[in-house]
């Protein structure tokens, strides 16, 4: 079966007689339970509902190991490196991408570190990086990277930290299980934010981490148990209505990302702009093995901070908005979030949406025009 096709039909049951589909969402704190809890399914809401095991269904399909779904993008970066780092005896050494989401980078340096987990971090595209996987305990990887856009040879790197004992996670964010699948690149879990592409529509926050070993999955439930980082049933139930888009949304997106680079690339006051689909782009010899698409990220830098800001007033269409992956075109200038102090004062990260690539394209050539170039 083709990814398109998986897409629409993933985590369904087999059609039933006047039944949906997709069954709505399940709203309940507690089931009808009588007698031995273990008879049945569901008990508690915070434990289990119907409408995650849909879900979590079709999200193991895509990604080709068991899945959890959690209430965000971070609660799922964090049942991994506690299930991980905060278990293991002895020192434990977590080696993650320098240039990686900002939010993951503080959460290391200002929760785990003090925990007594050293962090170690190598630039994602950095050859040099395997040499910081001496004792490592977890390395995390993110490819492309967010919003640089670097990528990293998975496979070659999972090897070669598997190599040194240590555990391996991904990051699969920007990628989608579509793209790109890091279970089968050997990675030990591929963990996402499903606050973007994979939902799409910009209305909810969930996340969620799919493992090759089925002990590690029964782990990170009891974790989610625990720690109550649940997700509710409507955004879950919207999530999966969502998904059944993945494919088209993701064909639209990547294309219309294609053409605006290009479109940027020709024009003299744009510099450094980067789509690993782009035929010279430093990433693309690595993201054509890898990735079935080149994903929906462009990045650009304009000649200051000033420029950036009148860019991206002047765009029409383009919004200004955090965050990507969604079927409407944003884009912002990353520096003007605190966490972000490496990437230049003109650095824009755009997030290609469904639109026409030509209404797009003619609202960014307005917008450049109106700004002036250097
Ligand atoms: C957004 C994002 C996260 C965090 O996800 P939330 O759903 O916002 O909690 C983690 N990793 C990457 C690469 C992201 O882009």
């Amino acid at each position: 079966m083709r990814d398109a096709t998986r897409v629409i039909r993933a985590g369904l049951s087999t059609p039933a007689q006047g039944e949906p589909f997709l069954p709505g969402p399940t709203f309940a704190s507690k089931f009808f339970l009588e007698g031995e809890p273990s008879s049945s399914p569901y008990t508690y809401g915070r434990n289990g509902n119907p409408t995650w095991t849909l879900f979590e269904g079709a999200l193991a399909e895509l990604e080709g190991g068991p899945a959890l779904v959690f209430s965000s993008g971070m609660a799922a970066v964090n049942a991994v490196w506690a299930d991980v780092l905060l278990r293991a005896p002895g020192p434990r050494v977590l080696v993650m991408p320098s240039d990686g989401y900002n939010l993951g980078r503080r959460v290391a340096r200002e929760f785990y570190a003090p925990l007594g987990v050293e962090v170690r971090m190598a630039r994602t595209a950095d050859p040099a990086a395997a040499d910081l996987f001496d004792g490592a305990t977890l390395v995390w990887l993110e490819s492309p990277s967010n919003p640089e856009l670097d990528v990293c040879d998975l496979a070659k790197l999972t090897e070669e930290a598997h190599r040194h004992g240590a555990v391996v996670a991904v990051d699969n964010t920007t990628a989608t299980a579509l793209s790109q699948r890091p279970l089968e690149l050997g990675a030990d879990f591929s963990v996402a934010s499903d606050s973007k592409a994979l939902t799409g529509h910009s209305d909810l926050i969930l996340g969620h981490v799919a493992v090759r070993d089925p002990e590690r999955a029964a782990r990170l439930r009891r974790w989610r148990d625990e720690q109550g980082s649940i997700a509710g049933p409507m955004e879950v139930w919207l999530a999966h209505r969502s998904l059944a888009t993945l494919d088209v949304r993701l064909e639209r997106e990547c294309a219309n990302a294609l053409e605006i680079a290009r479109f940027l690339k020709t024009r003299p006051e744009v510099r450094r702009v980067r789509y690993p689909g782009l035929p010279d782009d430093p990433s693309h010899r690595i993201a054509s093995r890898q990735m079935r698409r080149f994903g929906t990220i462009v990045s650009f830098e304009l000649a200051d901070r000033a420029t950036a800001d009148r860019f991206l007033h002047a765009c029409r269409l383009v919004l200004p908005a955090t965050s990507f992956g969604g079927v409407h075109t944003t884009a912002e200038r990353r520096g003007r979030w605190a966490g972000e102090t490496t990437l230049a004062e003109g650095f824009v990260r755009l997030s290609a949406g469904c639109e026409s690539a030509e209404d797009l394209i003619e609202d960014i050539a307005l917008a450049l025009a109106s700004v002036g170039g250097d």
